[in-house]
């Protein structure tokens, strides 16, 4: 094993990013991380972050009103509104005087801008992610191909049918991949593998794997997520642990390619 270097621009890069986070420290190999204050507006970033990646708002749906929102989020007028410049300043969400606010992207969404000039020293960190989602994923396809209702394989299979259907340009701004995998999240059935879950694919879009690996034809990532959702419906626990660990196989075949 190689001893983490403390220069590595990826660790510096990932511990500004990512805010406040159960596992914040994870890019940090020796488990220290920089300690700060955390801004209770970007708690509700990270928190929105987490609706957009579990589907529970999609895209150009409209938010509740502030007054709902303060009584769900038990804040401020100021604070929530902070959280929202954030959002508007990135594009992802628009507000319309008078008219509520809109999610209107679903790409980068955390409290912390992603450093896209360092993709090298990113992809460090976003094979290590990988190695946890690999774990973490193949035991959520199984419980998954378990417990999932009827309910839940719609969920998981509409971004594979979204994919086929939009034009690529379209594709740009969703991401539908993390969809995908976020519904299986929420199929296993387990809320602390989802949250888990949820956290890590939110972080490999935040280091960029877009933009590393350049990938313009996604269509043909459905080749390895199809076999996923098949052994999920065929309640083929096994299955769905081959086809998850083949999936990640190749996203690592991927980026060794994009050197
Ligand atoms: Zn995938």
């Amino acid at each position: 094993m190689t001893r983490p270097d403390p220069k590595d621009p990826s660790v510096a890069s990932q511990s500004e990013s990512v805010l406040i986070d159960p596992i914040a420290s994870l890019a940090n190999d020796d488990g220290f991380a920089p300690v700060r204050a955390p801004r209770l507006s970007e708690e509700i970033v990270n928190q929105i972050a987490n609706l957009v990646a579990t589907g529970k708002i999609s895209l150009n749906q409209r938010f509740p009103s502030e007054r709902a929102l303060q009584e769900k989020w038990r804040v401020s007028r100021p604070v929530l509104r902070e959280a929202f410049r954030v959002l508007e300043a990135q594009g992802i969400v628009e507000s319309r005087p008078g008219g509520g606010r809109f999610l209107r992207s679903t790409r980068v969404l955390d409290a912390g801008r992603p450093n896209w000039s360092d993709l090298r020293a990113n992809r460090d960190v976003l094979m290590r992610l990988w190695e946890a989602r690999e774990a973490v994923e193949s035991k959520l396809a199984e419980l998954a191909a378990i417990r999932a209702t009827e309910e839940d394989i719609e969920k998981i299979s509409r971004p594979i049918q979204l994919i086929e259907e939009l034009a690529p340009e379209d594709l740009e701004d969703l991401d539908l991949n993390g969809q995908f995998h976020a519904a299986i999240a929420t199929a296993a059935r387990n809320p602390i593998l989802e949250q888990i879950g949820t956290d890590l694919i939110r972080k490999s879009g935040q280091v960029g794997f877009k933009h590393l690996v350049g990938v313009t034809n996604w269509a043909a990532l459905q080749s390895f997520h199809q076999p996923i959702l098949d052994a999920i419906r065929a309640r083929d626990p096994a299955a769905a642990v081959v086809a998850s660990k083949l999936h990640f196989d190749n996203l690592r075949e991927r980026v060794r390619e994009a050197d």
